[in-house]
């Protein structure tokens, strides 16, 4: 049997955590501060989009039927400003200016570009040669889409498309998912904030700054941080209190084997059901998740700083979408742009270097690290790749996963 056999695998994992997890709840929310957040509604056309015959160029508008009748010189009878009520043309020897953006005057069905006309004592003389046919440069009305037309489903995550959507439906407020109270909460005696003294033996606290500067970096704004002592009795009363404020405990370090490894025994006691202890992976083998009595996502990250940092982005960011109720998508998958050897019979995270190469376009160059303990070999990486447990060599151009810092 190999070491990792028994354990979940990564892709196992993660389905549980997704499983497992409970949905935010709904709340509404002004438009203004909606970015990133996951609609748990849906949105349809408040109109016709767009909602009247519109005017995509500055030009002259008249009737097509006068020019295949031969005629070239157009009176002009007024101006179609964007905003105005249509005017209505009487004369197909005339033409009304129109602007961008206006609606088509009536009695006109197409719009020549002030490029291709010359205006002489308020006659517009348009180029012989400009291919004039009904609905030139007119967005016609319901062309995008039609009122009642269902535009964003529920569970849709809110970019700028989304963003403008919203605002053309006429919603200035909408329901989606309320933002989580993450706690990151590290472990270990050994442990020195960056603005302390430091011994030889003891280490600087990382693990805070980067985790947090993952979740900030993907909207995530309600995150706080604490740090606790490898003390069983200390680490219970502080996380009992931080389980009854938060609705995400991302624990780093005391999860492995270690006398003072006390996060899963306390955790337990507070009454989080453990869903997971270990996977199949490195780095992050001793990876801990469960659920805490009224509903709480509680992660145990191992606390070597890269497999913090890859649980993080592996599995944590993941649990976030679900608990927003987004709709899952396919991940990001990249060719390696060298071949490499997997030694354990885990799954394997490889930090890569996102690279252009003429050859194969955008690859992921493998940049491993000396360790989970290595986080300086990180610098420059662009995120990592996982790839199936070895022992095996994977060819360049092998496509895989790829999950960015
Ligand atoms: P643990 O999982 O608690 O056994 O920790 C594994 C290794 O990660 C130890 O070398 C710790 O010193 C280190 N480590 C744990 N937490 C952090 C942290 N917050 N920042 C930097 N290193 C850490
Ligand atoms: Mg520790």
């Amino acid at each position: 049997m190999t070491a990792g056999a028994a354990l979940p695998t990564p892709a196992e994992a993660e389905a549980l955590v997704r499983e497992r997890v409970r949905p935010l709840p709904v709340e509404s929310r002004p438009l203004e501060s909606l970015a990133g957040a996951v609609l748990a509604q849906s949105v349809r056309s408040e109109r016709d989009q767009p909602p009247f015959d519109r005017v995509t160029m500055d030009g002259i508008a008249f009737a097509s039927l006068a020019w295949r009748q031969g005629q070239r010189r157009f009176r002009v009878a007024g101006t179609q400003a964007a905003g105005h009520p249509p005017l209505a043309l009487v004369d197909p020897a005339e033409c009304f200016e129109a602007m961008t953006g206006a609606v088509l005057p009536q009695g006109c069905d197409c719009v020549v570009p002030v490029e291709r006309l010359r205006v002489e004592d308020g006659v517009a003389v348009v180029d012989d040669d400009m291919p004039v046919e009904p609905f030139l440069n007119v967005h016609t009305r319901g062309l995008d889409a039609r009122e009642g037309d269902l535009l964003l489903a529920r569970g849709t995550c809110l970019g700028a498309p989304e963003l403008a959507v919203l605002a053309s439906a006429g919603l200035s407020r909408a329901d989606v998912r309320a933002e989580p109270r993450i706690m990151i909460a590290t472990t270990g005696d050994e442990l020195v904030d960056p603005d302390q003294p430091i011994a030889a033996w003891q280490v600087r606290r990382s693990n805070t700054y980067a985790l947090r500067g993952a979740l900030s970096l993907r909207g995530h704004r309600r995150l706080a941080a604490d740090h606790l002592p490898d003390d069983h009795a200390v680490l219970a009363e502080r996380l009992s209190a931080h389980l009854a404020t938060h609705d995400v405990i991302v624990l780093t370090g005391g999860v492995s084997m270690g006398r003072y490894d006390h996060v899963p025994s306390v955790l337990r006691q507070l009454g989080v059901q453990e869903v997971l202890h270990k996977v199949a992976q490195r780095p992050g083998r001793p990876m801990w998740f469960g659920i805490g009595p009224t509903g709480q996502t509680v992660f145990g990250l191992p606390g070597n700083p890269v497999s913090s940092l890859v649980c993080l982005l592996r599995y944590v960011v993941p649990a976030l979408a679900a608990m927003a109720g987004a709709t899952a998508r396919a991940g990001e998958h990249i060719p390696l742009g060298a071949r490499f050897k997997v030694s354990p019979a885990l799954a394997y995270f490889l930090p890569v270097g996102v690279e252009y190469s003429s050859a194969m376009g955008m690859v992921a160059m493998p940049r491993p690290t000396r360790g989970s303990g290595d986080f300086i070999s990180l610098l420059g990486t662009d995120g990592f790749v996982e790839l199936p447990p070895g022992p095996r060599e994977l060819p360049a151009g092998y496509l895989a996963p790829l999950y960015r810092w």
